[in-house]
């Protein structure tokens, strides 16, 4: 375990110092209680305190979670870890619910990942202080309890939202960690609607500064007709998950470091997946201070992130959907790509019935990969190859459904991107960098990287060159990415540098 040594902690306890929440946690051997760095109640004596990286390490050992500051509530990393993809990789796949249920083994998710079982155990003994089972357990009762805590579900729903499978089971770890029943837990106070059905709020917190103006306008541009839409500051749209299908909503709520998420869907069971999801499109668990701080040791790059400190790399949504996007923006602009997403979406999408539309905007859900592989014709005007590329990338994707999971090295994702007829090497690392949430892909060949780059270095760059520039970034290089997209973009500010040549 990377921890600070006890010292630094201890202090960092003592001043309840934000920038630790999340990073470490406290395990006071009095109380037996783990709480966050940033906890209101009174701080324990330095011999009594047992620093971890994780929940999961802390609640392993036997302490159970504050029911002051609550540690489910804390930003949840998860890039920070970048010093392993593989744990990286394996927690996406948690949080997708890879170890719920009976069926679920460490050896099938280690398969996944390509390794073996015990090496998977000793990889999140070091990274995280905690086996894999008991990461997955402690995301478990911790979103359970924020769902206590924020919502007023009732308690069978958040059993099997939380997935832990029966309502007995559930009871069964509440009263051995806290010692009385999940509902004793809930304050009369608790806000909120009665069901899934009828919308549950959730807050998400993430490590400050985090630019909201950025990614809110990133994807205003890009909303697709029907599915997506922007209005107030407000990001909406429609969701489909496992043949079900639903809405989210998300604010920001800058006080509180955090964005507010609505969720409408019918099926409790793919909560997690759904919030899952939203951490990653809204990139929430970026360890952003540490990326920007790396980015900043290159000078030039330096004066972007000072204009955009917390810029994020949004993530897609969907796998799928964001292919279809990245291969019909193949040459064209982002206007035009985002005009034929809309035409795909109204001639193959599902409607949503109108008293379940949330908007008048939101009308349909994308369409789904089977839906495209079987439609005769997709009636988009583009070039033929490209429309082949489509059909063959839903054909793909019904044929190995898992495509566009974590799984194996990034070398070994691309090389199955590009297996796909006319997918090339910019939109396969394109896929990488938004799909699979890679913090390293880099599609160098991009023109409004060239050009983000030419606003920096005051000449052009060629790919070749950008991709030797880019090298010091490592492994942030999808950050840098988007700090060079928004150089090049409107909403970029003009650097206070001297720029050798000013092209365009
Ligand atoms: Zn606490």
């Amino acid at each position: 375990m990377e921890l600070p040594d006890k010292e630094i902690c201890y202090r960092a306890l003592r001043s309840r110092d934000a920038r630790f929440d999340g990073l470490i946690f406290v395990g006071v051997t009095s109380t037996g209680i783990y709480c966050r760095p940033v906890c209101p109640a009174r701080s324990a004596k330095f011999e009594n305190c047992r620093f971890f990286g994780s929940a999961a390490a802390a609640q392993e050992e036997g302490f159970r979670p504050c029911l002051i500051c609550r540690p489910e509530t804390a930003p949840e990393m998860a890039s920070w870890r970048g010093t392993s993809n593989t744990v990286s990789r394996a927690l996406a796949l948690i949080s997708d619910g890879a170890l719920d249920g009976d069926a679920a083994s460490v050896e099938t998710l280690a398969e996944r990942l390509g390794l073996g079982e015990r090496q998977l155990r000793r990889l999140f003994l070091q990274h995280l202080g905690a086996s894999p089972v008991a990461v997955a357990q402690t995301r478990r009762v911790l979103f359970a309890k924020q769902l206590i805590h924020e919502t007023r579900m009732p308690m069978t729903e958040i059993a099997m939202a939380a997935g832990f499978g029966s309502v007995r089971r559930f009871n069964e770890v509440f009263h051995k960690l806290f010692r009385r029943a999940p509902s004793a837990l809930r304050r009369k106070a608790a806000g909120g609607t009665a069901s899934a059905q009828a919308g549950v709020t959730l807050r998400l917190r993430y490590r400050p500064p985090y630019d909201w103006d950025a990614i809110l306008h990133y994807l205003q541009v890009r909303a697709i007709p029907g599915v997506e839409h922007v209005e107030d500051e407000v990001y909406r749209r429609t969701v489909e998950v496992d043949g079900c299908s639903g809405s989210v909503e998300v604010r920001h709520e800058p006080k509180r470091q955090s964005l507010g998420v609505t969720i409408r869907f019918p099926n409790v069971q793919s909560l997690p997946a759904i919030v899952t999801r939203v951490r990653r499109l809204f990139d929430v668990g970026a360890d952003i201070e540490t990326i920007d701080e790396h980015l900043s040791r290159d000078p030039v790059l330096a004066l972007l992130v000072a204009q955009r400190p917390g810029l994020r790399a949004p993530g897609g949504w969907d796998g799928f959907e964001l292919a279809v996007r990245a291969i019909l923006g193949q040459q064209i602009s982002v206007t035009a790509a985002r005009r034929l997403a809309g035409q795909l979406v109204a001639l193959h999408g599902a409607r949503v019935p109108e008293n379940e539309q949330v908007r008048p905007e939101l009308t349909h859900v994308f369409p789904t990969p089977k839906r495209l592989a079987a439609a005769k014709a997709l009636g988009l005007g583009m070039p033929g190859a490209r429309l082949s590329c489509l059909k063959a990338l839903a054909e793909a994707v019904v044929a190995e459904p898992n495509l566009f999971r974590p799984f194996g090295t990034i070398e070994e994702a691309i090389g199955r991107l590009r297996s796909i007829r006319g997918v090339g090497e910019w939109t396969a690392q394109y896929i990488a960098l938004r799909a699979l949430r890679e913090t390293d892909a880099f599609p160098a060949t991009d023109i409004g990287l060239l050009r983000g780059a030419e606003k920096i270095d005051g000449t052009r760059p060629t790919s070749a060159g950008l991709l030797t520039r880019a090298e010091s970034w490592r492994p942030w290089r999808a950050y840098a990415a988007q700090h060079l997209w928004a150089a090049d973009g409107p909403l970029s500010v003009p650097l206070s540098v001297p720029v050798r040549s000013a092209h365009e």
